[in-house]
């Protein structure tokens, strides 16, 4: 079980865990222990068998496929796009705050959103033109477009989340970041 997996129900039970970064900090510790004494179950603060039944049974479907990052991205959709050229695919992890922004932008828009570019390689970057500290090298920022959309479209739903927008008209795709 992922520590951001249970931030997540945490979070759609109405407990508040802090950011969703996947460690369990004090704020995702103090949300488990108020939703353990709201359950009825002992509050000490650890996940186990009663308390992970009472915090997914009632919340939305849980990711559960290997990979999946959240309801609608897979890790696979983020590897660098070298083709194991230069990298073995992730050089870094796609940071958790952007995989939840670009999730509710996904949930908002209720359609699909393709991944052109997620985590980059430097190599790969250096070839495909992005700048030398781009944040596709550290998993903040990816590249897609929604094909049920425009992409101001998806431009407007992804500045509603805070998320860093570049707008690539011609190309037809936005760079998304945090
Ligand atoms: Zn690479």
């Amino acid at each position: 079980m992922y520590m951001l997996q249970i931030q997540e129900a945490l979070q759609n039970a109405g407990y508040f865990p802090g950011s969703l970064d996947n460690i369990a900090g004090p704020q995702t510790l103090a949300a488990i222990k108020a939703f353990q004494a709201d359950h009825n179950l002992e509050a000490d603060g650890m996940v186990g068998p009663m308390t992970h039944q009472a915090l997914f049974q009632d919340t939305n479907p849980v990711p559960s496929q290997p990979g999946q990052l959240t309801p609608h991205f897979n890790r696979q959709e983020f590897k660098c796009c070298c083709e194991r050229r230069y990298c073995n695919g992730f050089p870094n992890e796609m940071h958790p705050d952007l995989l939840n922004h670009l999730e509710s932008v996904r949930q908002n828009l209720n359609t699909p959103i393709i991944v052109t570019s997620g985590v980059r390689c430097p190599t790969r970057n250096q070839e495909v033109g992005g700048i030398p500290n781009s944040k596709h090298l550290i998993g903040y920022a990816v590249d897609c477009y929604a094909p049920g959309l425009s992409i101001e479209a998806l431009v407007e739903a992804a500045q509603r989340e805070n998320l860093g927008v570049i707008l690539y008209q011609n190309e037809g795709f936005c760079h998304l970041e945090i």
